[in-house]
């Protein structure tokens, strides 16, 4: 499957699902309800320090109100902008999988049926929620309908990692992709780009282990400083050099350019609730830092995979 062109020089999920379902494909965010256990002391407690309260989800239903409420909702949102597609239905606030067996499943069943246009169950969760048993349950489930599982990752570093109270290592990534993909489960890995002290050259590492796995998507985010979050006091008391938009523009490309080129990319940017945004203040502008990156990619004639291609071919 080609998805590139000459206008977007790496896979697009855009034209990943035009050429999939040959239709407009929505993600409907609903919120299950759920905790995280890197919050309520299961894990650790203070979650990331760049996690906002409302637990990385902050455009996702409200948990008040039953699957169907929050679906029709955003569904009706959605079908202002455009008027026909297929949906996601898409666990995101939180961590989607801490629950018992029994909750989880009747969550999920319940969302499959949400409408019949849904084409896929999409599960935002962390890598060490993933008990066998569940892991076994997904297998099943993506017979019936297909199932994608979003991973944080965030960095492989775990110096970064230590610093930003991730509370998990890499092995226990690693080896959640491996679970996940002897069921063949759909992973998309979210990492971020800019976070505390990290170097160019540890980002592109982050990239180049990400090679290594068998993994089918990535969504690269930038990293947003906002308010209520730990990170987000430490910086106000004891500000740092945060990432220029020519910075991130500089990495992602580069990043891009690593990125094996059967990966899908879901994004290259971030949403951060404006209102809640301390820095960096051109985040809020999405289009122009999707265009700088394009363009970058189009005056280098660098397309997706090419660093990566040309070292496996040394
Ligand atoms: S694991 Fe996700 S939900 Fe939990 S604290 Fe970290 S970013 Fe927030």
């Amino acid at each position: 499957m080609n998805l590139m062109n000459h206008e977007k020089h790496y896979n697009t999920l855009h034209n990943y699902y035009l050429q999939t379902y040959q239709k407009k494909v929505f993600k409907i965010a609903l919120n299950g309800g759920f905790t995280c256990p890197n919050i309520d002391g299961t894990v650790a407690t203070g979650g990331c320090t760049f996690c906002s309260y409302m637990g990385s989800g902050d455009f996702a239903g409200n948990k008040l109100e039953p699957l169907k409420v929050q679906f029709e909702k955003i569904k009706s949102m959605m079908h202002q902008k455009w008027e026909e597609g297929y949906y996601i239905a898409y666990f995101q606030a939180n961590t989607n999988t801490h629950a018992p067996l029994e909750r989880l499943k009747a969550l999920y069943e319940e969302a499959i049926t949400l409408d019949p246009h849904i084409v896929l169950l999409s599960i935002g969760t962390r890598p060490d929620v993933l008990p066998d048993d569940v892991i076994e349950y997904l297998g099943e489930l993506n017979t019936r309908m297909p199932v994608q599982i979003e991973l944080g990752l965030q960095t492989i570093h775990q110096v970064t990692s230590d610093l930003i109270n991730r509370a998990h290592d890499l092995a226990c990534f690693d080896d959640a992709v491996k679970r996940l993909r002897q069921k063949k489960i759909e992973v998309v890995v979210h990492i971020i780009n800019g976070l505390p002290f990290e170097t160019k050259q540890m980002m592109i590492e982050t990239i180049k282990h990400l090679n290594t796995l068998d993994i089918q998507g990535i969504k690269i985010h930038m990293l947003h400083l906002m308010e209520k979050t730990k990170m987000g006091y430490q910086y106000k008391k004891n500000p740092w050099k945060l990432m220029t938009l020519e910075d991130y523009v500089d990495v992602t490309v580069e990043q891009i350019g690593w990125l094996r080129k059967d990966i899908i990319i879901h994004r290259l940017t971030g949403d951060a609730p404006q209102a809640m945004l301390i820095a960096p203040d051109w985040t809020k502008k999405k289009f122009v830092v999707t265009n700088e990156i394009d363009k970058k990619m189009r005056h280098m004639n660098l397309w997706q995979g090419d660093y990566d291609e040309k070292e496996r071919l040394a």
